[in-house]
């Protein structure tokens, strides 16, 4: 379908999707409203169905399913998507990550003050 130097392996779409879903958690509100909620779980449902990796995809939706969604905070939303990642790294034999270190490796967006604002955890 693509020509073949432009496609994009398993790998590359992995780690730029992480780098999305981490910068996102990192992102997130303190205090999330009702619908910010149901967006991140909804996001994660559709990514379920959606991504383009089949395998990757119907291995996730068992995932989600023991380990439901927990974006009741930006911190709860960031320790959540931490302890999926490493079901993940667990399951094609890669290192455990220390999740009391993600805030150290993963940090909200660098951009003008304010302009990557979701009603900041970091941007009060
Ligand atoms: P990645 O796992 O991509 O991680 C990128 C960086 O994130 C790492 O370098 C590290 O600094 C940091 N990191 C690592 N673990 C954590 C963590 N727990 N919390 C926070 N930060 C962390 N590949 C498959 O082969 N089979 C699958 O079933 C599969 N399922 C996937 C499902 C999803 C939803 C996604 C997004 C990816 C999936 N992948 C799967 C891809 C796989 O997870 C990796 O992205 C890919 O193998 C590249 O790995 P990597 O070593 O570059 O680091």
């Amino acid at each position: 379908k693509t020509e073949v130097n432009s496609a994009v392996s398993k790998e590359e779409l992995g780690r730029s999707t992480w780098t999305f879903l981490h910068t996102l958690a990192a992102q997130f509100p303190d205090q999330p409203t009702k619908q910010q909620q149901r967006d991140v779980k909804e996001l994660m449902v559709i990514l379920s169905r959606i991504y383009p990796c089949k395998d990757c995809a119907d291995h996730f939706k068992d995932v989600l399913r023991a380990h439901p969604v927990d974006a009741k905070s930006g911190e709860a939303l960031a320790q959540w998507m931490c302890r999926v990642h490493n079901v993940v790294n667990r399951s094609i034999g890669k290192p455990q990550f220390p999740c009391h270190r993600v805030d150290l490796r993963w940090g909200a967006m660098n951009c003008d003050e304010g302009a990557c604002d979701l009603h900041g955890r970091f941007y009060k």
